[in-house]
């Protein structure tokens, strides 16, 4: 179906083509001539990114009489953002219909500047049910001579309790309007608006709910709820170009997560309903532009957010409703992208999970929390990569250029690679070196072990780390690795502690007298070596380089991210582990 067949004044097909519309959307297709052919009110359900507001704004601007001065079209949104949005669209539809005038006005702002866009009544108003009920009560708006009203989001609305402001303006506007609502979800509230205010309606669900939900991939990690931060922090370093918004809970939820991030300084900023609307603004346009990398944010304060190109939704936390996942989930893997949508969860969370599965129809997908080496050789590669595909700009580094290369004239290439290497590089492994075990079936075993050995003494003493030889490359992971050491060592008694896999090695910790034990039966293992490792770091200089002069000049800030000016610190965030990590033994 083209534009054309759906009798839409050629103003309007041309501004439309001019903004790329080649097709109407399923939605437009099935709205504009319901609108303009029947006389029924409508219920949609549908979500953002479905092309709505061009399936209620085209028919409204097709029908609407320009030449008469009196507000006719009335389009309700929850949020500020939302209502820029709809009348940034309409005005942009309408700019070769002359005459047309569309004013959005909504709470937040000084009511004066709005006052007086009113002052000539315009066709259409896009408010939001407080400012509006405002207006009129000032005598600014007229209700009496609408004939088309949108209830937009209207699920949200009603979140945000706009209940009783949205039933005064329904019964302020006249009976024979037509009503067009829209909702991503239909709770009960909306049933009842809709039986009371809505006559002879008809039904229009839109199938795709978001036109991303197909390219959004669900992933989760399971870490015990005090590592939720730690966790967060590994996601992020493990996707240095990471472009997503962090949903929490609560306000103040936000707040710590977005402090502590800053703190870590970590490219981040919070956005919450205790900011100030013209500090939201700030925040959001700071994100839009990608100053800000990452947006931490409750569910209501990012709904008037319209980014659409995001990398990543991370769950700080699952939502209780499962349709505000949907809502979160459907804001990556827009416009034919690959999105991922993560989630943190502890395993009494699990259920959850296995609800939205259901719900999405979607396999979710658990991963491994990475380990310290795995950020370490995605960081290393991510900084290698940016090195070599940075801008030279030759003219300006070229007075400097000379005294450099005389300066650096006795290393080999290979040589100035390993000390460029080594110079960003030694923060982050400085960091990660100790890292823990983040994934939650590590703090089970590690719980049962210990919880079986209260029947044994306490140990005390030295604890020694070992290393075998074998790795991720041949299947190696936490939980296999400790199916594989009950069957060899069949000593439960054993307390392991710390483990680490890399792709060729697994490195554990057991205690000095313990040690014996794990040796002989190891050793009765043709394919198995174990041995001793000196010190953690041997860990890291196997994997990278054994050479390294640099190593020991130890910086606290690593930055292996300038270009995002993210930089890597111990934190005190990290403390709660390391007690955690002492007291297991
Ligand atoms: P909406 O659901 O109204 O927020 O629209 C989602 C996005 O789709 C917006 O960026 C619109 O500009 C765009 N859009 C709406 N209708 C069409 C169409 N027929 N063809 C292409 N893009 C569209």
């Amino acid at each position: 179906m083209t534009f054309k067949e759906l009798n839409l004044k050629d103003e309007l097909l041309s501004a439309i083509e001019e903004l790329g519309f080649e097709h109407p959307m399923p939605i437009q297709e099935r709205t504009i001539p319901f609108m303009q052919e029947k006389t029924a009110d409508l219920v949609a359900l549908a979500q953002t990114g479905t092309g709505k507001t061009a399936a209620f704004g085209l028919p409204i601007l097709n029908m609407l009489d320009a030449a008469e001065k009196q507000t006719q079209a009335l389009i309700l949104a929850p949020t500020r953002e939302l209502c820029i949005q709809i009348s940034n669209d309409l005005k942009n539809y309408s700019k070769y219909l002359k005459g047309t005038k569309v004013v959005a006005v909504y709470g937040g702002e000084d009511i004066r500047t709005q006052l007086k866009q009113l002052d000539t009544p315009p066709q259409i108003i896009v408010a939001t049910p407080g400012r509006l009920i405002d207006l009129t009560k000032r005598g600014k708006v007229d209700l009496q001579n609408i004939h088309y009203l949108v209830l937009d989001e209207s699920d949200e609305m009603l979140n945000m309790g706009f209940k009783e402001d949205i039933e005064t303006i329904l019964e302020q506007t006249p009976e024979n309007r037509r009503t067009m609502l829209f909702s991503a979800t239909m709770p009960k509230e909306i049933s009842n608006i809709v039986h009371k205010f809505m006559k002879d309606y008809e039904e229009i669900i839109v199938g795709q709910k978001n036109s991303g939900a197909a390219n959004v991939e669900h992933i989760y990690y399971l870490t015990p709820a005090k590592y939720r931060y730690l966790t967060l922090k590994r996601i992020v370093d493990l996707n240095p170009d990471i472009y997503g918004i962090v949903f929490c809970r609560t306000r103040q939820e936000t707040k710590e997560v977005a402090e502590k991030l800053m703190q870590d300084s970590y490219n981040a900023d919070a956005l919450h309903g205790d900011l100030s609307q013209a500090q939201r603004d700030n925040v959001m346009q700071k994100f839009r532009i990608r100053n800000v990398q990452l947006l931490v944010a409750t569910d209501v304060a990012a709904r008037g957010l319209d980014v659409s190109d995001l990398t990543h939704v991370i769950n700080y936390n699952l939502p209780d409703d499962p349709e505000v996942y949907t809502h979160r989930s459907g804001r990556t893997g827009r416009i034919n992208k690959k999105g991922i949508s993560i989630s943190i969860i502890h395993s009494k969370e699990k259920h959850k999970i296995k609800e939205l599965e259901k719900m999405l129809k979607k396999d979710f997908i658990q991963q491994q929390i990475p380990n310290g080496l795995e950020v370490c050789k995605k960081q290393l590669y991510h900084l290698i990569n940016r090195m070599e595909h940075v801008e030279v700009n030759e003219e300006q580094i070229q007075p400097y250029l000379p005294q450099i290369m005389n300066q650096l004239e006795y290393l080999s290439k290979e040589e100035i690679l390993k000390h460029f290497v080594s110079l960003e590089f030694n923060r982050f492994l400085d960091y990660y070196k100790d890292s823990e075990d983040l994934n939650e079936i590590h703090f089970q075993e590690d719980r049962n072990i210990r919880t079986k050995n209260e029947k044994y003494p306490k140990k005390a003493g030295k604890r020694i780390r070992l290393k075998l030889n074998m790795g991720e490359r041949e299947g190696i992971d936490t939980r296999r690795f400790l199916g594989i050491f009950n069957e060899v060592v069949g000593d439960k008694s054993i307390n392991i502690g710390s483990i680490e896999v890399t792709n060729k090695f697994t490195f554990f910790d057991v205690y000095a007298d313990q040690i014996d034990k794990v040796m002989n039966a190891f050793a009765l293992k043709p394919q198995m070596n174990v041995c001793e490792v000196k010190g953690n770091k041997q860990i890291f200089e196997e994997k990278y380089s054994k050479s390294n002069s640099y190593s020991k000049k130890k910086e606290t800030y690593p930055n292996m991210n300038e270009g995002s000016q993210r930089k890597e610190r111990k934190t005190n965030s990290e403390k709660p582990w390391r007690q955690s990590k002492t007291a297991r033994y």
